[in-house]
């Protein structure tokens, strides 16, 4: 485990729409380095949740704390300066540039001089690009999308678009990843793959990751640790083996 990974801690999470509760008095925590899967039917309060963690949201009460850092009260460039990246559930990619350029975007903050100086061609920028496009090829090749870096994002598979939401979101060297419904929309193959890269992202990298899941089955392998959320409210919190024979889960599952 990684020692510059600090816990994500959520506590008494509380947000309101109008009428509608979203969430209510949600709580769990990310141990280091582990894969949290949070799963829930639709309407549950998955993304509303995400939504609260990147900063995009504010919590009518409760907190969120990244070890020593408040999250609830940060900006989201902020939250993101300080290690949590996301992905959302819709793609939000550039299409008519290349994987290379959207990739390029999530280490932007990484950058001392920014690129705008490296197109005035500075020799320090130069090189400080130079550096950062190595990088974006590394991850690019770990998301099996070496050979797609330099097409443009919208001639992708639609597979292989939402892999390259999820390498934008590494390439800003997260501690923690959020990913919400990776697989949605996928097919069987193209899930498994994803699946399979999840693990390697936290193998490799040891980082944390949040899992955000509609779908039950994928998340099970995956997880250590699962947050099963209903109608805003957090109804079960455990180990895959835990949750998946928990009454209340199944009947919200099952919808009874
Ligand atoms: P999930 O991602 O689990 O499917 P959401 O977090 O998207 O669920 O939604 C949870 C609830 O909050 C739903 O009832 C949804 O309609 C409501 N909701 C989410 N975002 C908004 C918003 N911006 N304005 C009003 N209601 C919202
Ligand atoms: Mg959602």
């Amino acid at each position: 485990v990684r020692r510059d990974i600090p816990p994500l801690e959520v506590d008494g999470v509380t947000v309101r729409f109008g009428a509608v509760t979203a969430l209510s008095d949600v709580s769990f925590t990310v141990a280091p380095g582990s894969l949290h899967a949070v799963i829930g039917p639709n309407g549950a309060g998955k993304s509303t949740l995400f939504n609260v963690l990147s900063g995009v949201y504010r919590a009518a009460a409760g907190e969120v704390r990244f070890g020593d850092v408040r999250l609830d009260r940060m900006r989201p460039f902020r939250i993101a300066g300080v290690g949590v990246a996301r992905t959302f559930q819709n793609l939000a990619l550039s299409g008519r540039q290349s994987v290379a350029d959207n990739l390029m975007i999530g280490r932007h903050h990484l950058t001392r001089t920014g690129f705008v100086s490296a197109g005035l061609r500075l020799p320090s920028a130069t090189r400080e690009y130079r550096r950062h496009a190595a990088r974006v090829a590394e991850i690019a090749e770990f998301l099996d999308l070496g050979d797609q870096l330099h097409r443009p994002v919208e001639g992708l598979s639609y597979g292989d678009r939402k892999r390259v939401e999820t390498a934008r979101a590494l390439c800003t060297e997260p501690k923690i990843l959020l990913l919400d419904e990776p697989v949605a929309g996928m097919n069987a193959d193209e899930t498994r793959r994803m699946a399979q890269t999840i693990g390697d992202i936290r193998a490799a990298l040891g980082i944390s990751i949040v899992l955000v899941e509609h779908d039950m089955g994928m998340v099970m392998s995956l997880a250590d640790r699962v947050t099963v959320l209903d109608f805003g409210r957090r109804i079960a919190d455990g180990t895959p083996a835990e949750v998946q024979s928990d009454p209340d889960v199944i009947k919200a599952y099952l919808g009874a």
